[in-house]
């Protein structure tokens, strides 16, 4: 796997004996002795992971504060060096916000296998198939809760209960989070959990084919539970095991005698991140659904119609059948501002588009294109029921009032449309989109001149 990692250690022999494994691993590896030089290679070759030991001027806490606040580095893991590996440091480690605790010794197949595992889980934008400034231009927020909100935590695996029953009835004491507990069986795993976990505390076995390991592949490919974060408890965190566990989708990987203190905090820094991915996922749907809609009427936008209207063309020689595509444009819509106001022509464009949505049928297209003017996409369509439809349209707009605040007497509007059909006919051309938008357009003019308030249909057919 490649990657960026910065090593930020006073002593040098330590960044050394690293580095050396590291780069045999194909990660490309910076090394600092002292918090200036660590910001300023922060800043130069953004590592995508850092590894960072207490310094003489600084503490652990400052030294990740610090590269935090570095452009870029908000999300980056942190993972913390120790001289020794005795439980309270550790514990204290994660309380300040390390991603993982590296003790000494280090078995470097778990010591990869974790860098691997924070490298790939990391909740990034890029993750999302997002280009970074496309994420920033989304409006990303790359700052993940210093604190977990509550979550579902659940702790599977044989004698699940019984292991860890001290680090169970603390969390259960805390009340914060909701945990449930459930033993494993090969046959239905999953299906003993009552709602989809955020976190799961797996307890794996030392046989080789403990049911834990079935149980693990299925929590990482169930659609359920794919995106809950899975941390995997065996007999020695040191395990040759411990690095096939990570590498096959665990989150984190602890031993037996972990403290619950330690334990406690593993499961809120998953949760974090849990809770940050989701976030994202949150953020990259909005975004979407903003880039295709029409912030005034909530309707589709122009691209988003042009992107349908596309789709369908693409499907007709495939599909075969016909769809209709109507230009629906507002009469006299000026003198509506012009008489009441834009505020009020703002309300009634407003009011019009919720006219056209309730007329149509659950898959019909409905975009705003701009200014007083819209376009109704009909799939599945023939010329029979496009005529019903338009006109329908027409008279559900020319007969509803709108009512105004601050206006005397209700205000009548009317619309006018244009319709062309495209179909498959055999020998003749798949119709274009310019070709289908400028027929329904000359067809909206015909109406516009007849006097508004009616329905034309194109003459020729769209070529
Ligand atoms: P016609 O029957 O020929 O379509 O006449 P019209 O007045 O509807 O057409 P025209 O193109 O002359 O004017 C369109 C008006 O729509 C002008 C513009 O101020 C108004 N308009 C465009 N977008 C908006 C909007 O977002 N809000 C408001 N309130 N008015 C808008
Ligand atoms: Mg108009
Ligand atoms: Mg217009």
């Amino acid at each position: 796997m490649s990657g960026n990692i910065l090593i930020v250690d006073s002593v040098s022999t330590n960044r050394i004996v690293l580095k050396v494994k590291l780069s045999a691993a194909f990660y490309t590896v910076s090394q600092a002795g002292s918090l200036d030089e660590a910001l300023d290679l922060a800043d130069t070759r953004r590592p995508d992971l850092v590894l960072a030991a207490a310094l003489p001027d600084a503490s652990f806490p400052e030294v990740l504060s610090r590269l935090r606040a570095v452009p870029g580095m908000d999300m980056v893991p942190v993972v913390a060096l120790l001289d020794q590996n005795d439980p309270a440091t550790r514990a204290q480690r994660l309380r300040e916000g390390a991603a993982d605790v590296i003790g000494k010794p280090l078995s470097e197949a778990v010591l990869l296998a974790r860098l691997r595992s924070l490298l790939r889980h990391a909740p990034r934008a890029d993750d999302l198939g997002l280009q970074p400034a496309v994420a920033r231009a989304l409006g990303f927020a790359e700052t993940p809760a210093a604190f977990a909100a509550p979550g579902r935590i659940a702790v599977m695996g044989g004698d699940a209960a019984g292991t860890q029953r001290a680090f169970l009835s603390r969390l259960a004491r805390q009340g914060r989070h909701q945990v449930t507990t459930a033993s494993v069986s090969r046959a239905h795993g999953l299906a003993t959990l009552p709602q989809t976990p955020h976190v799961v505390l797996l307890v794996i076995g030392e046989a080789e084919d403990d049911p834990g390991l079935d149980l693990l592949a299925e929590l990482r490919s169930a659609p359920a539970t794919r995106q809950a974060r899975i941390i995997a408890m065996i007999d020695r965190a040191d395990a040759p095991r411990a690095a096939h566990l990570l590498d096959i989708g665990a989150h984190d990987v602890i031993g037996a005698d972990t403290s619950a203190d330690e334990i406690e905090l593993r499961l809120a820094a998953q949760l974090r991140q849990q809770q940050a991915q989701a976030a994202l996922r949150n953020q990259l749907q909005t975004g979407l659904e903003a880039a295709m809609t029409d912030p005034l009427t909530g309707l589709y936008n122009r691209r988003y119609a042009l992107s349908q209207l596309n789709r369908m063309i693409e499907a007709l020689p495939v599909r075969g059948g016909g769809f209709a595509v109507i230009a629906a444009d507002l009469d006299h819509f000026k003198s509506v501002n012009d008489s009441y106001g834009h505020a009020a022509g703002d309300l009634v464009l407003t009011r019009v588009a919720g006219l056209l949505q309730s007329a149509l049928r659950p898959g019909d297209v409905l975009a705003r294109m701009g200014g007083e003017e819209f376009l109704i996409l009909l799939p599945d369509c023939s010329r029979a029921a496009a005529r019903h439809m338009a006109a329908q349209i027409c008279r559900v707009v020319r007969e509803t009032p709108l009512s105004l605040p601050g206006a005397s007497a209700p205000l009548h509007v009317t619309i006018s449309l244009g319709v062309t059909l495209a179909e498959t006919r055999p020998g003749a051309p798949v119709p274009s989109l310019d070709g289908l938008l400028g027929q329904a357009d000359r067809a909206l003019y015909g109406s516009k001149s007849d006097g508004r308030d009616t329905v034309t249909f194109a003459h020729r057919p769209a070529a």
